[in-house]
């Protein structure tokens, strides 16, 4: 029987905050008559801080999505005393730009085709539905992954065990899951590498920053270092 070989998509397959921070850019200077005078570090830095409590927000699921959507613009505006009425035309033209900046990191595509050779692949992420579903279609991630768990379609967030779980189920069905290793590749420490040991997967955290280990666990700074762990 072949290992379940899942990996997470923002920021471990994918370069999220790379991405986010090219669109922010551009949209900064799109809007520049309503920034004003305000330097971008100073706006990212409070995009990311609202856009952080705004997620903790619905994992928590105190908030929806729309409300998510709406108040990560709106309330860095509203902190600097800018117009939080134009969020929704923002975050409208930054999910534009943000899509055209995708890119896979270094690695991703071997990693995933060498997995598909050893194991069943997957890909299990907490991000909204159409964009996790749109970043696979744009790098065609079909070719080696076969089966996606979304958060918003399973109905619970990592790092809650009940996702893990519903991967499994996917994997295997009603066919028991024991004996198949199971190994979970992300770069959030509490929620990736913590949740995934706790569900009783094998997790590999990786670290391209080379950050200090809160715990110990197995870690890589390369994808493509992943590959010798997947037998
Ligand atoms: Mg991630």
């Amino acid at each position: 029987m072949s290992g379940l070989l899942f990996f997470d998509l923002d920021d471990t397959l994918l370069d999220h905050a790379g991405a986010e921070a090219v669109a922010q850019r551009e949209t900064f200077s799109a809007f520049g008559t309503l920034f004003g005078p305000l330097p971008f570090a100073e706006w990212l830095a409070a995009y990311r801080g609202a856009n952080a409590l705004l997620w903790a927000a619905y994992g928590r699921a105190e908030i929806g999505r729309e409300e998510l959507h709406r108040r990560r613009f709106a309330d860095p505006l509203a902190s600097f005393g800018l117009d939080a009425g134009a969020a929704e035309e923002i975050g409208a033209a930054y999910l534009e730009r943000y899509r055209r900046a995708w890119r896979l990191n270094d690695g991703a595509a071997e990693l995933l085709a060498a997995a598909a050779e050893l194991g069943e692949v997957g890909i299990l992420s907490n991000g909204f539905r159409e964009l996790q579903r749109a970043k696979i279609a744009r790098f065609e991630l079909e070719r080696w992954v076969r089966h996606v768990v979304l958060s918003e379609e399973v109905g619970a967030m990592k790092p809650a065990r009940a996702i893990f779980d519903a991967a499994v189920r996917m994997a295997c069905g009603e066919e028991a899951a024991d004996g198949r290793r199971k190994l979970y590749l992300g770069d959030q420490f509490q929620t990736d590498v913590l949740g995934a040991r706790a569900a009783g997967w094998f997790p590999v955290f990786y670290n391209p920053g080379r950050l200090a280990l809160p715990a110990p666990a197995i870690h890589v700074a390369r994808l493509m270092d992943v590959i010798p762990l997947l037998a």
